[in-house]
């Protein structure tokens, strides 16, 4: 029996899907062939049809409903002349990932016949059934119906598989009463808020009404490991991490993965994934070893908002299936391996206002002091509200990773680097910055002293860093959906920029400069001690940050309750962004998969351990008792007081493992998360520390040195 199993463990470790397109072929021109972009929308639709369209999808402004039933037929010309036969609506609930569900494009008609249709409303609105999602008590399962509703800024595209594909529609997911279920929802939403209050502020520096743009670059990295060990380890199947394993004598001490020669094998799964990211119109850019070994990164060209949003959801599916078909798999895990880094999701934000970045520095004094102001409306922000964005970056797995010494800690705090440091610190204080001259800087008038933008001035320990013409959020975990932190951002530097503007309008020109300067300073007065240029690993900075009293939140149920203070919800309210019962419920949601995926990890480390680990320790111990019993009896001396110690050593380590399963039992069955992580740790303890005492032949689970290193 079980040979059977295992042998058919082995069988779905050697299945291979079939690529759906073959790699090594994709030439520019390609380049977002699957989407119903702009080429697509000219080339199918109606001229007006299209022109309305594309003002919807490219400056926001509001959808003609007239134009539905002509935009659904021809997404259906095209989908279908791409090999579609079935659509979705795709939308992201609450539960980080996305969902679809298909419709065929085929309808049967008169006589036994069939077409391909596809009408404005199902384009607009779907109606799937949605009780089994989280909602944390927004909808209760009797009143079951969730809505989707189409985002036509965010392109539809064409998802392949080996036998054909899928036409899938972004959509926004939400209740019958209107209240979100989803990411989306919330996303755009304060997207809308902070193009206002961008449009409010600018208005006060004299500049005309142009197109504010949020833009964001989400890094991707993962973890690849060969499909056949990952289906031999129950715990990765389960929870996506490795909850038993010994550290390896060599891990990433010698620092020779990062940014290594790329293996052929995972060049050629890179290849695949990246070519059909670029057919979705995902512009992959920078691909690379990362810090631990089998850790790799992917980077986008930074897009708009909401887009690079979706198309991070889509990176993250590509790479996975692509990983499969190549017999490997991708762990999006926040710490997959205990000992080695973790994976993240950097999230490079940035707002501009027609061509114009707002977080450049410039080189001009209008320039010099628009971006002095958003810089301060952001530090402001932080400042402020730094445990409402902490909160988007909670999570069982995320938890793993965060206070880590290679991972931000969980204190926010932001980095703008020594010389701007300087000029913020001149602005509050009036100090003279030296030979900088930043003390005498007048805004508006004089120009800035010119600051560094190379990497030598970045600081990779900080959570919120200012890099060059973006701030760079480290905190997100690698699987989790951009969505969050962008949402509460934009809120946050929504209301600084309104609190900037009552005080900047209507001002005479003459006033202008003077009452900006005075305010910059006030602000970045009360809010300087959020700013740290230091090392965020440092056993200091966790004193320095409880001493500026700058809150650190280090566990999800901790970090996620300023979901519900009345300060943040009141503010989150304010912009439309979230009810307060939206808020409520999202909270309930974190606590509830918090508390779940522990229990789940719980469940499978005590299954593995007694029904893997003890059975291969018992075995080794049973023969070492068996020679030394033989040895005695045959009255041989020599080597008996070394298998004693042995027997010992598996013996008290049998014991160690009881005992401490039994507890991880009692823990698990009082469902309290914190006993069952600590029973946890206790039960990986003396496992780890049985690897090395059990023969490597019996050891059931693959080992350290061999899912990192043999791929
Ligand atoms: P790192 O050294 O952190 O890897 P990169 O230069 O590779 O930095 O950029 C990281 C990400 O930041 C990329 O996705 C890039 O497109 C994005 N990025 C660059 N400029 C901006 C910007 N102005 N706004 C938002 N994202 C940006
Ligand atoms: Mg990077």
């Amino acid at each position: 029996m079980q040979n059977d199993r295992i042998h058919t463990i082995h069988a779905v470790a050697s299945h291979r899907a079939e690529s759906p397109m073959p790699a090594g072929r994709v030439s520019p021109d390609e380049f977002g062939c699957d989407v119903f972009g702009e080429q697509a929308i000219k080339k199918y639709l109606p001229k007006d049809v299209a022109q309305k369209l594309l003002a919807t999808a490219n400056s926001g402004a509001p959808l003609d409903p007239a134009i539905a039933a002509d935009v659904a037929r021809g997404m259906k010309e095209w989908a279908v002349d791409r090999g579609a036969t079935h659509y979705t609506h795709w939308f992201m609930p609450l539960n980080g990932g996305t969902a679809e569900k298909h419709d065929a494009f085929l309808e049967p008609s008169a006589g036994g016949r069939a077409e391909f249709a596809f009408s404005g409303k199902n384009l607009v609105l779907g109606e799937p059934d949605a009780s089994s999602f989280p909602s944390g008590g927004i909808r209760s399962t009797f009143e079951a119906r969730g809505y989707t509703a189409w985002d036509p800024t965010s392109p539809a595209f064409i998802k392949r598989h080996a036998n054909g594909a899928t036409l899938c529609i972004p959509t926004a997911f939400c209740s019958f009463g209107g209240e979100a279920l989803d990411r989306k929802t919330p996303l755009l939403r304060s997207i809308q808020a902070l193009k206002k209050a961008t449009t409010r502020l600018m208005r006060c520096f004299g500049l005309p009404d142009e197109t504010v743009r949020v833009a964001l670059g989400a890094e991707q990295e993962y973890f690849l490991i060969d499909r056949g060990f990952y289906l031999q380890r129950p715990d990765l199947v389960q929870t996506g991490r490795t909850l038993f394993g010994a550290p390896p004598p060599k891990h990433q001490q010698l620092e020779d993965h990062y940014f290594g020669a790329i293996r052929p094998r995972i060049l050629k799964f890179m290849q695949e994934a990246e070519e059909e990211l670029w057919r979705l119109g995902i512009p992959a850019k920078t691909r690379h070893n990362e810090a631990a070994p089998a850790q790799f990164e992917l980077a986008p060209v930074f897009e708009e908002l909401n887009l690079a949003v979706d198309h991070n959801m889509l990176v993250m599916e590509v790479l996975r299936q692509a990983a499969e078909r190549n017999g490997l798999v991708c762990l999006m895990h926040e710490k997959p391996f205990a000992g080695v880094n973790g994976s993240g999701k950097h999230n490079n934000w940035s707002l501009s206002y027609g061509r114009r970045n707002l977080l450049d520095p410039g080189d001009d004094p209008e320039q010099n002091s628009i971006f002095l102001t958003v810089l301060c409306a952001v530090v402001r922000a932080i400042d402020l509200h730094a445990d409402l964005l902490r909160t988007t970056t909670a999570g069982a797995g995320n938890d793993c990773r965060l206070g880590g010494n290679e991972a931000p800690p969980a204190v926010v705090s932001v980095f703008l680097g020594d010389q701007l440091g300087e000029v913020v610190s001149a602005l509050a204080h009036g100090t003279r910055g030296g030979a900088r001259k930043a003390g005498t800087l007048r805004v508006g008038v004089d120009t800035l002293p010119p600051l560094p933008r190379d990497a030598a001035d970045r600081n990779r320990t900080s959570t919120f860093a200012f890099t060059g013409n973006k701030f760079e959020f480290r905190q997100p975990g690698a699987s989790q959906p951009c969505a969050a932190a962008n949402m509460f951002l934009n809120v946050m530097v929504a209301d600084s920029f309104d609190r900037f503007a009552e005080q900047l309008e209507g001002l005479p020109p003459e006033k202008f400069n003077e009452t900006l300067q005075a305010l910059l300073r006030r602000v970045f007065r009360t809010h300087e001690r959020v700013i740290f240029n230091g090392d965020g690993y440092s056993a200091g900075w966790a004193a320095e940050a409880e001493a500026r009293a700058l809150p650190n939140l280090r566990a999800t149920p901790e970090a996620v309750a300023p979901l519900l203070a009345k300060e943040n919800q009141a503010l989150v309210a304010k912009y439309g962004v979230l009810s307060k019962r939206e808020m409520d419920s999202r909270h309930e949601v974190a606590l509830e998969e918090y508390a779940r995926k522990v229990a789940i990890e719980g469940g499978i480390a005590l299954e593995i351990a007694k029904s893997m680990i003890r059975p291969a320790v018992l075995e080794s111990y049973g023969e070492a008792v068996a020679t030394l019993s033989r040895a005695s009896k045959g009255g041989i001396g020599s080597g008996t007081a070394g298998i004693r110690a042995h027997v010992e050593k598996l013996g008290a380590g049998l014991d160690a493992l009881t005992e401490r399963c039994t507890a991880l039992e009692s823990a698990l069955a009082a469902a309290d998360s914190t006993a069952i992580i600590a029973a946890m740790a206790a039960v990986r303890e003396t496992v780890d520390a049985l690897e090395h005492e059990t023969d490597d032949a019996r050891w059931p689970l693959p080992k350290y040195r061999e899912m990192l290193f043999l791929y």
